[in-house]
């Protein structure tokens, strides 16, 4: 494969020899057609595809259930990796589907079924209004925030994650009628981003997973456990009607334990007929975690031995080792 780093191979089969029976679960959420210096971080589908390439030429990819069943069994394949996306974006389909199909890799899709058919998460509606308003300054007292400027890109990006800090956390309602009146500001309608429900149907008909993420995407620490209760069992029911068929994986929004949810929405989940539930607290899972608290963590390495060394180093392989591979000790 062109452009792989002996160093990334050798760390791939240390991390084999010393740590077998492990599942780095991986996260992502969207894949850009071509890249957003908004959100630089956000993979397009260049860095996508190389980083499947890693992927498939290094370890072994399996769809998420057939994982988590041969995990249950103590049988997992050394070098075991699952590859999940979150929320429901359209370029799920549009761009990530036909590079998985091309590399004949599996994923699983967590969808938040109230955004589906032209919808848009809370934090794009901040996204694309910053990256329209006009070169004057940012003032947005509900959030305290004033005279931001924007004049530059590097300052439109500080402009929304000082509106994403402060908004995240509140509740569920206001924090929807805040985003909508700073889009109010803009003279257009901000475009849709989400899956259409065919779309959602599309992805599964190729062969991906699907799995839940509430309706909303709120924090479930936050509503009420009725309110979380059917967060979880509505987007379950919603996706189950499109597709035909039971959905059995979870994945909180937000993610973290403790902070996002707790032990409460944990058991709602089980009690709900869902087999697993993902989490985003760092980590791989082995055959004593518990399945409705499985760790994630996000690849965004641009070159393959950090990305191999960072997936090396959460499934336990020391940094000392790493190092040494990158000196060629090993
Ligand atoms: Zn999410």
């Amino acid at each position: 494969m062109r452009n792989l780093s002996p160093h990334a191979g050798r760390a791939a089969r240390l991390e084999r020899r010393i740590m077998p029976g492990r599942l780095s679960i991986l996260i992502y959420h969207r894949v850009l057609s071509a890249p957003d210096p908004l959100q630089p971080d956000i993979p397009d589908a260049a860095l996508f595809r190389r980083h499947m390439c890693w992927l498939r030429r290094l370890y072994r990819v399996l769809p998420f259930a057939e994982a988590l069943a041969l995990l249950a069994r103590g049988r997992l394949p050394g070098r075991a990796v699952a590859i999940t996306f979150d929320d429901g974006y359209r370029d799920n389909y549009e761009v990530a589907l036909g590079i998985l199909l091309e590399l004949n890799l599996s994923a699983t899709f967590f969808i938040s079924s109230g955004f589906l058919d032209g919808g848009r998460m809370w934090n794009d509606t901040v996204i694309e209004t910053v990256r329209r308003l006009p070169e004057s300054e940012l003032s947005f007292e509900p959030c305290d925030i004033r005279e931001l400027p924007l004049r530059s890109i590097e300052q439109r990006r500080e402009a929304i994650h000082q509106l994403v800090s402060e908004l995240k956390y509140r509740p569920l309602a206001q924090r929807q009628k805040l985003c909508e009146t700073l889009a109010a500001r803009l003279d257009e309608t901000l475009p849709g981003l989400m899956m259409s429900r065919e779309q959602v149907r599309g992805l599964h008909q190729a062969g991906m997973e699907i799995g839940a993420h509430t309706v909303h995407h709120p924090i479930l620490k936050q509503l009420a456990p009725a309110a979380a209760r059917a967060e979880i069992e509505q987007s379950k029911h919603a996706l189950e009607a499109i597709l035909g068929e039971p959905v059995r994986l979870f994945a909180y929004p937000n993610g973290k334990a403790g902070q996002d949810f707790g032990p409460e929405h944990a058991a709602m989940v089980a009690e709900l007929g869902f087999e697993a539930a993902v989490t985003t607290d760092c980590g791989t899972a082995d055959a004593g975690t518990n399945p409705y608290h499985l760790p994630r963590f996000t690849p965004w390495d641009r070159q393959p031995w950090w990305y191999v060394a960072r997936l090396a180093w959460q499934r336990g392989v020391g940094k000392e080792s790493l190092f040494d591979i990158r000196r060629s000790r090993i």
